[in-house]
């Protein structure tokens, strides 16, 4: 039986090593590039690009059995895959491809997303010259980005972010703390408002204000690409364009499809935890498909949400409390560890 993997991130990487080394089942893990990225740690590299290598791990380093193609997926149907190079036959397929963050902006000279190692690695290039930085987003990603930026470089930044307070699905405690970390650190931050526009290199926004800024960090707008998924009927999809899942993960109209991931439609926050607790079901469900047993089912369990404001600060949100200190920063370092010692 072959079972192909589309996506090694958080969930793909773990069900193909769940499934690696049983010699029951033939899988192909599909990824464009030949190594598991830890996202998390991404912001760290505007300011320290060669922090990379630290965060990567190649698959071929984890997986033995596990036959690995470094190629970008363009579509998928359900009977089968393609990619640029070619076309692959599957019996089960697990689709773990991630979230997008498209730029809503037509003129995306300086515009930057914190989505891949080799895209911050631009943008850390790009800040090389740059006094003004705009971030565009305070939910995680852009509030962590802020805190690195403003915590270890002397440019000017601001922050833009359309909720009346950041991180906004966190406690009110945790905003407050976010908030005033980065007002310390000098981050101007504007609520209420969406960049909605860009003339030259000033960025306008939903108030009529205009900000001039020399790089723009995008980190807002998670997005998901339907265009891959050809010949699926449209009830698969939520208004999103996330895929929809039954209590198992399999894709409602096609049981031979499993789904984990942001792209999943379960109702939790998008987080590399949840990711990979629906890798356990998946690779669990895969086995059973094949030895013909009921699948197990999916529930969430609530964990708290870690977030780093520089090195040596941060945050624990777990609703109602957001505890802040230098023990989150650890506990988020030693995630990092564990995530890519355990691969
Ligand atoms: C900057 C940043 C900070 C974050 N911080 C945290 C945090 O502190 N804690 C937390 O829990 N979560 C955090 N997250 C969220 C977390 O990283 C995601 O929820 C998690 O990565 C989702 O896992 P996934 O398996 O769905 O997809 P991903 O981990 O995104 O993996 C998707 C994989 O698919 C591959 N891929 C995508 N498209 C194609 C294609 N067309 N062809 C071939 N391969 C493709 C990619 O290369 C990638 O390896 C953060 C995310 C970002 C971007």
């Amino acid at each position: 039986m072959r079972v192909v993997i589309l996506g090694g991130g958080f969930c793909g990487s773990m069900v193909a090593k769940r499934l690696d080394n049983r010699g029951l089942l033939d899988v192909i893990l599909i990824d464009k590039e030949p190594y598991f990225e830890y996202y998390p740690s991404l912001p760290k590299l505007i300011t320290d690009p060669d922090y990379h290598k630290k965060i990567i791990k190649s698959y071929s380093s984890f997986l033995n059995d596990v036959e690995v193609l470094t190629e970008k997926v363009v579509k998928v149907t359900p009977d089968n895959v393609s990619t640029i190079e070619r076309k692959v036959e599957f019996d089960i397929l697990v689709i773990s491809l991630g979230a997008n963050y498209p730029i809503y902006l037509d003129d995306k000279k300086n515009v930057f997303t914190v989505s891949s190692g080799k895209g911050v690695k631009e943008l850390s290039k790009g800040m090389e010259k740059a006094d003004d930085v705009l971030i565009v987003g305070g939910g995680l990603i852009g509030t962590e980005v802020a805190a690195e930026i403003a915590s270890k470089t002397e440019k000017n930044v601001t922050l833009v972010h359309p909720h009346e307070r950041l991180i906004e699905r966190n406690p009110k405690m945790a905003s407050l703390f976010a908030e005033t970390y980065l007002r310390n650190k000098g981050v101007k931050m504007i609520l209420d408002e969406k960049v909605v526009g860009r003339e030259d290199d000033e960025y306008l926004t939903s108030e009529g204000r205009k900000i001039e800024s020399d790089v723009c960090i995008w980190s807002t707008g998670l997005s998901f690409d339907r265009s891959l998924f050809q010949g699926f009927a449209d009830p698969c999809f939520t208004e999103r364009n996330t895929l929809k899942v039954n209590d198992h993960l399999q894709l409602k109209a096609n049981p031979n499809i499993f789904v984990g991931g942001d792209i999943s439609d379960t109702d939790e926050e998008k987080t590399g935890h949840n990711a990979d607790s629906h890798s356990k079901i998946i690779a669990e469900n895969v086995l059973r498909s094949y030895k013909n047993r009921p699948l197990k089912s999916y529930s969430n369990v609530n964990f708290p949400m870690i977030i780093s404001l520089g090195d040596v600060n941060g945050l624990i949100s777990f609703s109602p409390v957001g505890i802040p200190g230098p023990v989150p920063a650890l506990v988020k370092h030693l995630l990092e560890k564990g995530a890519l010692l355990r691969l």
